[in-house]
């Protein structure tokens, strides 16, 4: 589980998370949605320890995790996080940008490392594209590739920041059905996204960002139909 409470990050005078709190249970998927710079991404990016925050804590299974001068490596093996921007090294073939991390940080090796990491692929229709280099995929299968290599860590939970924004719109499905197997398997999941058919079918909860602030959160059905919050109103009407 994963725990926020008052969590608070400026950028100088730019107060961009304004006491954040939310809880995200194991099994859960949670959606960010929000207006451009309201945020979202800040926010993945202080529970990844990618950022350090101001005020308040974050616990990942009740251990504060967000004490200034931590080592962020243990964490960010337990929290994955998937990019827009793949940023697979392009000199390395699909399988070897997935073996890299368990190889550096892990220590793994050989076949159980390799025996693994086919699986993955396999698990998520990528058996027969393992040895192709970056270029020689589409973007859908590259993001795909990005979410493996994060999978490879065997994450607790994973934090996905606009995955699907950078896609053609026709490679946006395949991408999205890795999410959703990934619910159906009962992975923990924090998504900032602009895709809200897809929040409103998979989310638990959703939570409305509005300059730093959660104003409203709750189950998809209640945000989407019957939105409290004048903002959120507004934000939902210029996006739906
Ligand atoms: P988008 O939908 O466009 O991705 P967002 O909700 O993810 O937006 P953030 O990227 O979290 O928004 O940005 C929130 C605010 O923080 C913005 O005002 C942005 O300019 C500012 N900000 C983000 N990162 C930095 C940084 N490294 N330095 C200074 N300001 C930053
Ligand atoms: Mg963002």
């Amino acid at each position: 589980m994963l725990q926020l409470t008052g969590v608070r990050k400026a950028f100088g005078d730019n107060v961009v998370l304004d006491g954040i709190d939310l809880t995200v249970s194991a099994g859960q998927m949670v959606c960010l949605i929000g207006a451009s710079g309201s945020g979202k991404s800040t926010l993945l990016r202080c529970m990844n320890l990618l950022e350090p925050i101001d005020d308040g804590a974050i616990l990942l299974d009740g251990t504060d995790i967000s004490e200034p001068g931590r080592d962020p490596q243990p964490v960010r093996t337990r929290i994955g996080m998937v990019f827009q921007s793949y940023n697979l090294f392009p000199h390395m073939t699909a399988r070897a940008n997935v073996e890299l991390a368990p190889r550096r940080v892990r220590g793994q090796s050989g076949a159980a490392l390799s025996d693994r990491v086919a699986a993955l692929f396999a698990r998520f229709g990528l058996a027969d594209r393992m040895e192709h280099y970056p270029d020689q995929l589409s973007g859908g299968q590259q993001q795909r590739v990005a979410i493996i290599r994060a999978l490879a860590m065997a994450p607790e939970i994973m934090l996905f920041d606009e995955i699907t924004s950078a896609l053609d719109p026709e490679l946006v499905g395949e991408v999205l059905d890795v999410l959703r197997q990934l619910r159906a398997e009962g992975m923990t999941m924090v998504l900032a996204t602009h895709e809200m058919g897809f929040a409103r079918e998979l989310a638990d909860t959703v939570c409305f960002l509005d300059r730093g602030r959660i104003l409203e959160s709750g189950p998809p059905a209640r945000i989407f139909e019957t939105p409290q919050e004048p903002r959120t109103r507004a934000f939902l009407s210029r996006v739906l």
